[in-house]
């Protein structure tokens, strides 16, 4: 059986239970939620995103522009909530641009990042008044040439690969070799080539990880990031009006995380704000946001289809799996498989004395596809629901939805 370490727990969830015990998702039973769909659904609470947002905005300085990374959860009606409580979307193709654009109307900030963006999606940003995120100076002359076509000019930040990351980040996107941006020492020379004519420059982007949940690495990030844009400024064409230092506040998805400390990032960001007051004039600061904004409002509930024992583990198998979720299955972008939080909807509160240690499974055929290692769970039957928790960010859109040809998944806010 498992060493004796000291039991690490999951920081605690934003979820009630009913009189009965039973799993409450914004005041409705996920029972009778998971009753309506014959798949697996991810449920979206309403309230959680709201109050992720509000909780978030009261910490930070009232002067920080806050921003959601589409693709953390391009669930329509979820971006639509999250479109009316932001400053601004970001987005990383011309498909998320495109449906953030009939949500929002063509005055709410949208900007595009991301390597290998095609002329037909260059030009979909120009048509839609969504600002271009440059990753390289080939992509700033190809743009500023679909602008000439246009007769038009296009708005076009610059995505600095900076020499530093964020420490302890889970997935790096800065420092060393990057497809993402331009090195911090490219940029004058993008600058020395600026297309005036075609492109009116914006300002910076600098995105240094992701996935962090140490307030004073943040600290440390966002400040590097700023002085760096202001650095960087000096050669410019003109005075950034924006400048973007990434976002990287991360979701305590394991046993032993701990919630980034929210309070203590915003401190750090009203410090560095006021110190680089002049420096700054009225530049915007942004920070975006993907995963914690939506991540602790995702419950993914699935059925249970057959329970067995092999060779003295016992097996709950669900309808649903990594084809859904493949964050929970340990295959994105983690070293180590560690379990999300999971319990038995019909029995949240955990009132019944009867447990068991159980390996929850999806239905794929392979050993790949697991929900739950060992975990102890109020003893389950065929039928029961499983939520796994904290699965509203990089869920669907981000899962190998044709792997095996079973159903998609349904999703719900609520
Ligand atoms: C993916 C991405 C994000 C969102 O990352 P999260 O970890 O979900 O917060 C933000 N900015 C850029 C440029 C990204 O590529």
């Amino acid at each position: 059986m498992a060493e004796k370490a000291p039991e690490k727990v999951h920081a605690p969830l934003p979820f009630q239970a009913g009189e009965d015990g039973a799993l409450l998702i914004n005041g409705q039973r996920a029972l009778d939620i998971a009753a309506r769909h014959d798949v697996p659904v991810f449920v979206y609470d309403e309230a959680i995103l709201r109050s992720t947002v509000s909780n978030l905005r009261s910490a930070l300085p009232a002067a920080i522009n806050l921003h959601y990374a589409v693709k953390a959860n391009p669930f329509e009606p979820v971006v639509a909530l999250l479109s009316g409580l932001v400053d601004g979307l970001d987005v990383a193709s011309a498909g998320e641009l495109a449906l953030v654009r009939q949500l929002v109307g063509p005055q709410k900030p949208v900007s595009f990042a991301g390597p290998g963006k095609r002329d037909a999606e260059l030009a979909a940003a120009i048509e839609m008044n969504c600002c271009v995120n440059l990753e390289s100076i080939p992509e700033m002359h190809r743009l500023a040439a679909i602008a000439r076509e246009k007769n038009t000019q296009a708005k076009a930040a610059v995505r600095v690969n900076p020499p530093f990351d964020l420490r302890g980040s889970g997935m790096r996107m800065g420092g060393g070799a990057k497809p993402f941006g331009l090195d911090d020492v490219q940029v004058p020379d993008l600058f020395a080539q600026w297309p005036s004519d075609a492109l009116d420059f914006r300002g910076f982007h600098i995105f240094t990880g992701s996935q962090s949940l140490s307030a004073s690495a943040l600290n440390d990030a966002h400040k590097n990031a700023l002085h760096l844009a202001l650095e960087l400024a000096r050669h410019a064409p003109c005075f950034p009006r924006s400048i973007n230092i990434g976002g990287g506040l991360g979701v305590p998805y394991f046993p032993g995380d701990q919630a980034v400390d929210a309070q203590q990032v915003g401190d750090g960001l009203a410090h560095l704000l006021a110190s680089s007051k002049q420096a700054l004039g009225d530049a915007k600061v942004i920070l975006e946001l993907g995963r914690y904004l939506t991540a602790e409002a995702g419950v993914y509930l699935t059925r249970i289809v057959d329970k067995k024992v092999s060779r003295g583990t016992t097996f709950l198998v669900t309808d649903g799996g990594l084809h859904h979720q493949l964050a929970v299955s340990g295959n994105f972008g983690q070293v180590f498989r560690k379990n999300y939080p999971v319990a038995l909807a019909k029995d949240f509160a955990g009132s019944s004395q009867d447990t068991e240690v159980v390996t929850v499974v999806g239905c794929l055929c392979t050993p790949l596809d697991r929900l739950g290692d060992e975990v102890s769970l109020p003893v389950a039957e065929v039928g029961d629901i499983v939520a796994v928790f904290r699965c509203g960010a990089y869920g669907p859109s981000a899962s190998p939805s044709g792997f095996l040809s079973h159903p998609q998944c349904a999703e719900e806010l609520v």
